[in-house]
């Protein structure tokens, strides 16, 4: 699992690309100067690879987040997960123009040892994360906003652009990102392995 040292603090946007909110995180970030991590799902990319060219566009690191974020993956059979994680890779390049995912992420965080084994077979880093507001479950902009504003150094904070209405997480972190900034809190991306 990555960290980030020091002052540095990473940010994670799961579950997209969506036509809906991707591009309006990716205007946010841009006028923050923050680079981000986003953790694709290769049958939502299969539908929108134009806004995995724009996420590339803007400095932003990819992540392979399987193909359909089955939860269950990691239980499933070696040839399963293997399949499961190269096609999704390979249809994250198709989109980005060549441009590899550099890290995995298991839908959920349900990791397992053959889903580690697996995705650092192919060459990918796993990604954890350690912040959690729990935006999917939409549960207000105070909350997401809270949580988020008490990353410390080192944390990854993990959020979402795709899956669902993140109106409420987009809210928060117009909130939220500035707030931690000027606590002298830098946006870095993990490094990959
Ligand atoms: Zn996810």
């Amino acid at each position: 699992m990555r960290t980030v040292g020091g002052k540095n603090i990473a940010l994670t946007i799961d579950d997209g690309p969506s036509p809906t909110y991707t591009p309006e995180y990716l205007r946010l970030l841009a006028k923050l100067h923050i680079k981000a991590v986003f953790c694709l799902i290769g049958e939502n990319v299969q539908r929108y690879p134009n806004l995995v060219k724009q996420i590339v566009a803007g400095g932003h690191l990819l992540c392979n987040h399987t193909m359909h974020h089955d939860e269950h993956l990691g239980t499933k059979s070696t040839s399963t997960i293997h399949q499961d994680i190269t096609a999704t890779t390979a249809v994250i390049m198709k989109a980005s123009g060549g441009v590899r995912p550099v890290f995995f992420r298991a839908p959920g965080g349900n990791w397992t040892s053959r889903l580690l084994a697996e995705s650092r077979k192919v060459g990918l880093t796993p990604l954890d994360w350690s912040v959690d507001p729990r935006d999917w479950s939409r549960p207000g902009v105070a909350h997401i906003t809270t949580v988020i504003k008490n990353a410390k150094p080192g944390s990854i904070i993990l959020c979402h652009d795709g899956g669902g209405n993140r109106t409420q997480t987009y809210a928060a972190l117009q909130k939220a990102l500035p707030a931690l900034k000027s606590r002298g809190l830098t946006f870095v991306t993990p490094r990959p392995e």
